[in-house]
């Protein structure tokens, strides 16, 4: 397949998928869905659209080969966060190429990738190629932004046989960035988990006229907060981590050094990347009297924790007392959101798969692991199918993750077309080489 001609259609897919409003409330995900699966289906796909609702259906397109074999999926969601079109350069929804980038809400998350992987089968489809064995199976979702309910949640647990598979790609990795002289593509292999909590402060309420009547809750959340906004650094060194910095060419028994070295080469970097190594605590939510001239009998502070896959409650608490001191007397804590991570082995064929590509198309690259702070549709697939091995991949070379991060569900979001063209060739040259 010419590597021009795969851009030139992604560019396209792309931009009709641009046009398609589908900000998230309230997603309205039919008409894209309908295009995506005219679109393959032409190409040989067979297809099933499947919704929960009618309004927001979802997408299984398979391309089965005349043997059984291991099922490689493409997975994306359609859906966007919303744009305010006042914010930006060039419409949200326009689709327009201007000097190189293609813009619009979407183009990096994740309608790109989107675009990327149905090109990409089609391709192969058109060309009359199918798997030697196994099944290339497509499954664009919508309904990923706001957590899954009637999208790739409703399809795994309601339709687990139709989207079942041995490997999945899905969006979270791929974007480049350079350290050590070299320039590295993360592979997401593992997404952190979420125990969010309350630290309350209890005391009793009087008039705020008479400062020293009651006992002001609120005044108890200050050394709280204090301790919060200076952190000790702690680092978690699981199989994710350990793998990343030998990735990256660092010591996994060193990982401040590490950091150290990390923010020395570029701070931002340092930014992105500490997160995957330990339990952050940040927060986010306060609240206390609910009049102005009562003293607060209680005080609350909410904070968002991100516990690293393979860790729960225990490294969360572990966490707490390093930060809040072992102290915490007058104050209660208490969980009110306990998800643990999720992850893949880092060991298999689809990462070597991925690592061997990455080399011969970008040369002197590597393909290193990397763990999401947050989280993706992968952990619905990661929990219907436990056996199933899968990774964030979507390569951008030349738009790296210091361009292209500050963009996502930003203003201004826009994509380097060339990476359009790049990542379109990785997901038709990944699927040869998966399933022959
Ligand atoms: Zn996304």
């Amino acid at each position: 397949m010419n590597p021009e001609q795969l851009q030139g259609e992604c560019v396209e897919v792309l931009q009709r998928l641009v046009r398609f409003n589908t900000v998230n409330p309230p997603g309205n995900e039919r008409p894209a869905i309908e295009y995506l699966e005219r679109y393959v289906s032409q190409a040989g796909f067979q297809t099933e659209i499947l919704g929960a609702t009618d309004e927001r259906p979802n997408l299984v397109a398979d391309l089965r080969g005349e043997q059984d074999g291991p099922t490689l999926c493409f997975l994306g969601h359609v859906d966007t966060v919303l744009a305010d079109a006042a914010e930006w350069q060039h419409d949200p929804w326009s689709g327009d190429v201007v000097d190189g980038f293609l813009w619009g809400r979407g183009s990096l998350d994740m309608k790109s990738q989107v675009a990327a992987e149905a090109v990409a089968g089609v391709a192969l489809a058109r060309d009359g190629w199918r798997p030697a064995r196994g099944t290339l199976k497509l499954v664009f979702v919508a309904d990923e932004e706001t957590g899954g309910d009637v999208g790739a949640q409703w399809l795994t647990t309601t339709h687990a046989d139709k989207v079942r598979c041995d490997f999945l790609l899905n969006e979270g990795g791929g974007e480049s960035f350079e350290y050590g002289g070299r320039r590295l593509y993360g592979v997401c292999c593992a997404e952190k988990g979420v125990f969010r909590f309350n630290v309350t402060a209890h005391g009793a309420a009087g008039h705020a006229s008479l400062p020293r009547t009651g006992d002001n809750a609120l005044l108890k959340l200050a050394p709280v907060l204090a301790k919060l906004a200076d952190q000790p650094d702690s680092y978690e060194v699981t199989d994710g981590p350990a793998a990343l910095l030998r990735g990256i060419g660092e010591d996994p028994a060193d990982p401040a050094g590490a950091m150290a070295r990390l923010g020395a080469s570029e701070p931002r970097l340092r930014t992105l990347i500490e997160p995957m190594f330990g339990v952050t605590l940040t927060p986010t939510m306060a609240s206390a009297s609910g009049k102005i001239n009562v003293i607060p009998s209680r005080a609350q502070v909410r904070v968002d924790c991100r516990v690293p896959p393979g860790l729960g409650e225990d490294a969360a608490r572990r966490r707490i007392a390093q930060v809040l001191g072992e102290q915490t007397d007058g104050l209660s804590i208490e969980f009110t959101e306990e998800i643990e991570g999720n992850q893949s082995s880092v060991d298999s064929d689809v990462m070597r798969a991925i690592e061997r590509w990455v080399r011969a198309n970008d040369p002197g690259a590597a393909a290193v692991p990397v763990i999401l702070p947050g989280f993706s549709d992968s952990r619905w697939f990661r929990d219907a199918f436990p056996d199933c091995t899968a990774y964030g991949f979507f390569p951008q070379r030349h738009q790296g993750i210091l361009e292209a991060g500050p963009l996502v569900h930003n203003a201004d979001e826009r994509i380097d077309v060339r990476d359009l063209g790049f990542a379109t060739g990785f997901f038709a040259d990944i699927a040869r080489e998966l399933l022959g």
